[in-house]
């Protein structure tokens, strides 16, 4: 069984896109910040969970800063 799975992101700020490895051991939707790779500023990860095909679907980074 796979446990973990990349998926990509793109930088809210700088427009890089990012790699980022998903623990699919969690069922349910993740929200967290990861840092950009190239600027290092700060991106909210969301990402939901399908729950009928028990896979991962990266929905979108945002902006942190308000
Ligand atoms: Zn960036």
């Amino acid at each position: 069984m796979q446990t973990d799975d990349v998926l990509n992101w793109v930088c809210q700020y700088c427009g890089e896109e990012n790699d980022i490895w998903v623990d699919l051991t969690v069922k349910g939707d993740q929200d967290f910040i990861e840092d950009c790779e190239v600027c290092c500023r700060p991106n909210r990860i969301l990402i939901k969970h399908n729950k009928e095909d028990e896979e991962y679907v990266f929905v979108e980074s945002r902006i942190t800063d308000e």
